[in-house]
């Protein structure tokens, strides 16, 4: 159903975002997108609705070469996608059922069509009882559905959800969590692109990991991948304390403190995370160069 295909995406010649990710989804697969801040998950979403388009390599949606879509049939295209972004929030003047029906209204369908679609799509959301409130008297969890029964008005083939589960206490998450489950069940493909662990180790699906735009794994299960904890739990064993060999003193008592004790959960670390770490600007710069020398190892 879609592929990326050796997709390298550089911004100004200078910054490569992503560099020749490559993978298949097949139709009817749920899998998550993670990857630290800057990773390129963003570009691959504004690769995928052509908002950008690849630098080299290319991506097809069904038979769609879609960097090559004239822009006229972009809307129909994007149609074929539902897409709930991070900020893109409800329409405050409107209420929750206002919202879908516009969104219905919007594609052309007609009144009957859109009283009976919303009516649905409310009930997929477990919202039928807040259909007239507007989006700031509904919960945290409650607009993150409301945008999820929006993103399904056009009754795509693929959902996407960025960060769907972000800012929301677990319960929300899982519930969330239940209804992307619920719409994949039906039939549509769902990607969620998350940085929420317990929501990723949870599901036991496809996760497809970038770090500095390239895949470093793209495993069934859980949010660390097999190879890294295997390789951190020998790590650990052979020199308990070299972990972090070579990071400063002070970022490796921040971890400690954390609890963060791999090099798996470093990288998979966002600049939200570093914020509530309450780390320096001095640390921060100096725990970039770390894992950029980590990975330029690697290679
Ligand atoms: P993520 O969503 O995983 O945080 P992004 O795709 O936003 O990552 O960013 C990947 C890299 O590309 C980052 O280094 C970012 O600074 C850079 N980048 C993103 N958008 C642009 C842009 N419009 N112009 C220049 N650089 C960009």
């Amino acid at each position: 159903m879609l592929l990326f295909d050796n997709v390298t995406k550089k911004y100004n010649d200078k910054i490569t975002a992503l560099e020749d990710v490559h993978f298949t989804v097949d139709k009817g697969e749920f899998f998550f997108l993670i990857g630290p801040s800057g990773a390129g998950k963003t570009t691959l979403l504004r690769l995928l609705i052509k908002e950008e388009v690849p630098t080299s390599g290319s991506i097809f949606f069904d038979k769609i070469e879609v960097p090559k879509l004239p822009n006229k049939l972009l809307p129909n295209y994007r149609q074929r996608l539902g897409i709930v972004f991070q900020d893109i929030k409800l329409l405050p003047t409107k209420t929750l059922e206002e919202n879908i029906a516009f969104a219905l209204d919007i594609i052309g369908k007609e009144d009957k069509e859109i009283k009976e679609t919303t009516e649905y799509l409310l009930e997929t959301v477990g919202l039928q009882d807040r259909r007239n409130l507007f989006p700031e008297q509904l919960s945290g969890g409650e607009q993150q559905r409301g945008a999820i029964a929006r993103a399904l008005a056009s009754n795509p083939e693929m959902l996407v959800a960025d960060e769907p589960t972000g800012n929301l206490d677990p319960d929300n998450a899982f519930q969330i969590l239940d209804i992307l489950k619920k719409i994949n069940n039906s039939g549509t493909t769902v990607m969620v692109i998350s940085h929420d662990r317990d929501i990723v180790n949870q599901m036991k699906t496809r996760v497809i990991k970038i770090v500095e735009g390239k895949i470093v794994s793209d495993t069934k299960g859980d949010y660390d991948s097999f190879k890294a904890v295997k390789k951190h739990k020998q790590e650990k064993k052979e020199e308990p304390k070299e972990v972090f060999g070579g990071l400063d003193k002070d970022i490796q008592e921040i971890f400690e403190k954390a609890k963060i004790d791999n090099m798996d959960m470093v990288l998979n670390l966002t600049g939200a995370d570093l914020e509530n770490l309450k780390f320096s600007k001095k640390q921060k710069e100096s725990l970039e160069k770390y894992v950029s020398n980590y990975l330029n190892n690697k290679k």
